[in-house]
């Protein structure tokens, strides 16, 4: 019935004709309203590493708040194939990308970008992580796709004995590895994620990383859930 009204309709209102990326031009405004302040969010997710010598958690820039929209619009681009969506995204990352480097003031950085699990590969057919990445990064940042691996075969056994805070801690230490073709640490790494809700998937991949040498700096995701309250 909808798609009777608007046979290309916005991923977000529904109702309206999409112009570009699947998203009608009011949707799109109120959206680029939402991710026009980039913030750092390390103080709203409560699970992150800390800094060994300054106790500090590790830096988040984030683009935007989860907000409703921002949630049901990553939704649909996680979940529902609406894969153009990625054309709306790829510049706003950019720019956080960009400010993230600019603020932390290194010269060069490797971007990670935390993996899919096979799972999650198999039911959608795509990494949304990486196809929310622009084509070309910022300069002096250099995309590492095959350094971080997800270890999903484990964490699918250990689901079975039990959710215990022990058992979960075992899990996210064990949910990453580092790929055996790279030997040398170099560069600071900045992690890519899409969403920061209590901030365990990016402290297990930093820890993952780092107990393999690598300075992990930063992450920036696309969006930060507020903590209630
Ligand atoms: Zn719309």
């Amino acid at each position: 019935m909808l798609n009777l009204l608007a046979p290309n309709p916005c991923s977000l209102c529904v109702w309206s004709d999409a112009v570009m990326h699947q998203l009608c031009q009011p949707c799109t405004k109120l959206l680029k309203e939402q991710a026009k302040q980039i913030f750092q969010a390390q103080d709203f997710a409560d699970a992150l590493p800390l800094d060994l010598v300054t106790g500090q958690p590790l830096p988040v820039f984030a683009a935007s708040f989860y907000t409703p929209e921002m949630a049901k619009v990553l939704l649909k681009f996680k979940d529902h194939q609406r894969i153009k969506i990625a054309g709306f995204l790829r510049p706003i990352v950019y720019r956080t990308l960009h400010y993230a480097s600019d603020t932390l003031g290194y010269s060069y950085y490797r971007v990670v970008p935390i993996p899919a699990s096979g799972a999650s590969m198999r039911k959608r057919g795509y990494n949304p992580v990486l196809t929310m990445l622009p084509r070309q990064l910022p300069p002096a940042l250099n995309l590492d796709t095959g350094l971080l691996k997800t270890r999903w075969h484990l964490l699918t056994r250990a689901a079975h004995h039990g959710t215990g805070v022990q058992i979960r801690r075992e899990q996210s230490r064990k949910k990453f590895r580092v790929s055996t073709r790279h030997t040398e640490p170099a560069e600071p790494v900045i992690l890519i994620d899409d969403v920061l809700t209590t901030g365990a998937t990016l402290a297990a991949s930093a820890r993952t990383l780092q107990a393999q040498g690598f300075d992990v700096v930063a992450a920036v995701v696309f969006s930060a859930v507020m903590p209630r309250g």
